[in-house]
């Protein structure tokens, strides 16, 4: 069975409208009728082919993409618990559930980590397998173009529980995805933009409101 999906071929800039097998799962994982895809940083490295792509260990041809839900329609051998009809997110890292972090509790430094749509081909298609440990179920109130986004998400979450936050003033460096999900995590954000703004995020930082910015405005240069 064939299916449509997204595919850098090879190197240099630009991406592939492909068709391509649909892939079989392996033992422990499990193959996911992709419902939502979410287009990350990394996706546009790779498309460019830029220096990042150039050295990330990238594995051509590659399907892209490792932002995603779906609908679990198939699994391995050893899959126990996820079954047909499962709604899952997807997540990126993909740790070799051996080595001392993983037996550990620290998968996500895994010493042996892999990356899901870098390593190995991703969720830009019609179908993805992935390892039922990095399938999490999400509960059917959570629409598709939300649960696509759990992985960036988490790092957004993950920089908040990392830190004492509260009641502090945080400067968010960086108006993407990630930086506004983390700025809303507070409900007290306010985008910068436009002339008049680096006043503004002075007076928000002093009212201890949380603020984001661009890293490369002029105001965040003259601080050298
Ligand atoms: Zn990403
Ligand atoms: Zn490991």
């Amino acid at each position: 069975m064939e299916m449509h999906a997204i595919v850098k071929a090879g190197e240099g800039p630009g991406v592939e409208w492909r068709r391509v097998p649909v892939p079989d799962p392996g033992p422990d994982e499990v193959l996911v009728r992709v419902t939502a895809s979410a287009v990350c940083g990394t996706d546009l490295h790779i498309a460019q082919w830029n220096a990042w792509a150039r050295n990330a260990g990238i594995r051509l041809p590659l399907v892209m993409g490792h932002e995603f839900c779906g609908e679990v329609v198939g699994t391995g051998s050893r899959v126990r618990v996820l079954k047909p009809g499962a709604y899952v997110a997807g997540e990126t890292h993909l740790p070799c559930g051996a080595c001392y972090q993983c037996r550990n509790g620290l998968q996500h430094i895994c010493g042996n980590l892999k990356l899901f749509g870098i390593h190995r081909d991703g969720c830009f298609a019609e179908y993805a397998t992935i390892p039922e440990q990095c399938a999490y179920p999400v509960p059917a109130t959570i629409p598709p173009r939300i649960a696509a986004m759990l992985e960036p998400l988490g790092t957004s979450l993950r920089a908040v529980l990392e830190m004492d936050v509260s009641g502090g003033s945080v400067v968010v460096i960086g108006c993407g995805p990630i930086g506004r999900s983390w700025a809303r995590s507070r409900w007290r954000f306010m985008p910068l933009s436009g002339s008049g703004w680096p006043g503004r995020a002075a007076a928000m930082a002093r009212s201890r409101s949380w603020v984001s910015m661009p890293p490369d405005s002029a105001w965040w240069r003259s601080w050298g």
